[in-house]
């Protein structure tokens, strides 16, 4: 396993696919999706790293 470059983590929008940058947690390192999607408005996205399949 090769150390992963510091890169803002991506989100993918279940819901129209978008791609938004998410968040960075207080603190450490957490990885927090955004709000809310910026073209759509929902709330649920997958890691970009999982949506790829
Ligand atoms: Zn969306």
């Amino acid at each position: 396993m090769s150390h992963q470059p510091r890169l803002p983590e991506r989100y993918v929008c279940t819901d129209c696919l978008v791609v938004s940058a998410g968040r960075r947690g207080e603190g450490d390192d957490q990885r927090r999706p955004p709000e809310s999607c910026g073209a759509c408005g929902a709330s649920a996205f997958v890691e970009i790293e999982q949506f790829h399949e």
